[in-house]
């Protein structure tokens, strides 16, 4: 029987190898024929630092996962591992076993290309405890480290600690989303506790704001909770919603939501809408200039009496749940750009009966505000709106 060192030697006799400066300018050439590089290493070797651009299949998986790496057996494929060995035997079993016709081992493997000067990519990382928190995201494709480390960075704004903003808050902090902002100038109420749960009994009277924070760092002490105990208003909407990567709109008053949909649209940021009154709810994206905005659906306001807003009004308690996770995965859709978005579509749900509708919402070219460019939207105009105590004094 031969010895390891044997087979090692063998096994490169038989292949071909590839000096890491011949892999380097294949690469940077960035030409069609750049070759797919394999890391062949153990996960744990991957993730410390790795080639640009290298695919990642471990030897041990490598008869399993070779084909998602290098679809075709005439591709040209350059394995490498720590020094040169392990994927000399890699390259041999693809060549030898499964007929790849173009493989090449590259020598001294990372080891060398380092010594040579070459770059390494080294990936971010989540920390173990994170991997454990989020563990059900990574096993979701669609999210996977990549997604996770996406939500982990991303600023959420959501206007109002309420019915809507609870379970939106409670479904992003658990999600994993590193900053939330809340704007809410209230105080925990007892006729609240029906429905918004982020609150609780023990924390009537104190501020919104701060029975939030705390209620989401209880779940997940990972989130940045940035309060405004505020109300939203033409005065400091752009310097609170600036840097937001998306807002959830939980707000259900016509100024503010003609405010909002004016500012949002000049900072481009994209607005998760819902409403909810009685046994129903509606939601939608608007995403400034890729779909209609609040002004393309609604240009005046509807009829002061038929505005729900102006009064209190009633709502079954859990309906305030399906709406509020509906904007939370929407956000989390946002975020990660999986799926497709509520761009440009409004969906009803009935709770009564139990049915979803699905609307299809278009732009309006004549739009007043997002018809334009976002520079041209001047502070004067942002937010204008009849005079709202007028406005439901009329509702009467
Ligand atoms: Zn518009």
């Amino acid at each position: 029987m031969p010895s390891g060192a044997e087979l090692i030697r063998k096994a490169k006799e038989q292949i071909r190898e590839v000096d890491p400066k011949q892999v380097h300018d294949l690469v940077q050439s960035g030409n069609g024929d750049a070759p797919v590089v394999v890391d062949v290493r153990e996960q744990q070797e991957f993730e410390q630092s790795h080639l640009p651009g290298a695919v990642h299949v471990p030897r041990g998986h490598l008869e399993s996962r070779i084909e998602g790496a290098a679809r075709d057996r005439s591709d040209r494929v350059v394995l490498y591992c720590a020094s040169g060995n392990r994927s000399a035997l890699a390259a041999k079993t693809l060549q030898d076993e499964l007929g790849y016709e173009n493989v090449e081992s590259m020598t001294g493997g990372i080891t060398l290309w380092k010594d040579r000067g070459y770059d390494v990519e080294v990936p971010r990382r989540l920390t173990d405890e994170q991997r454990e928190r989020y563990s059900r995201h990574l096993l979701v494709p669609e999210i996977g480290i990549e997604g996770q480390l996406k939500m982990l960075d991303a600023k959420v704004l959501l206007l109002g600690a309420g019915g809507l903003g609870s379970p939106t808050a409670l479904y992003l902090a658990a999600a994993g989303v590193g900053t939330i902002g809340i704007v809410d100038d209230d105080v925990v109420d007892l006729s609240n506790l029906q429905r918004q749960i982020l609150h609780s009994d023990a924390r009537i009277g104190e501020p919104k704001v701060d029975s939030a924070a705390q209620a989401i760092n209880e779940l997940n002490p990972d989130v940045e909770v940035v309060k405004y105990q505020t109300r939203l208003d033409a005065s400091n909407i752009m310097e609170i919603i600036e840097g937001y990567d998306v807002i959830v709109d939980g707000v259900d008053n016509f100024p503010t939501r003609y405010l909002l949909n004016d500012a949002s649209v000049r900072l481009k940021i994209p607005v998760v809408s819902a409403s909810i009154l009685g046994f129903d709810g509606q939601i939608s994206v608007f995403a400034p200039y890729q779909g209609p905005c609040y002004r393309c659906l609604y240009p005046t306001p509807p009829p002061a009496e038929l505005a729900p807003s102006c009064g209190a009004n009633g709502v079954l308690g859990a309906l305030p749940g399906i709406m509020g996770v509906l904007q939370a995965i929407e956000v989390v859709k946002l975020i990660t750009g999986s799926g497709e978005p509520l761009i440009g579509r409004l969906v009803l749900y009935e709770a009564l009966s139990t049915s979803f509708t699905d609307l299809k919402l278009r732009r309006d070219p004549d739009c007043p505000i997002c018809s334009r460019d976002p520079e041209e939207i001047s502070d004067e105009e942002m937010g204008v709106f009849p005079d709202y105590e007028a406005f439901c004094a009329a509702a009467g």
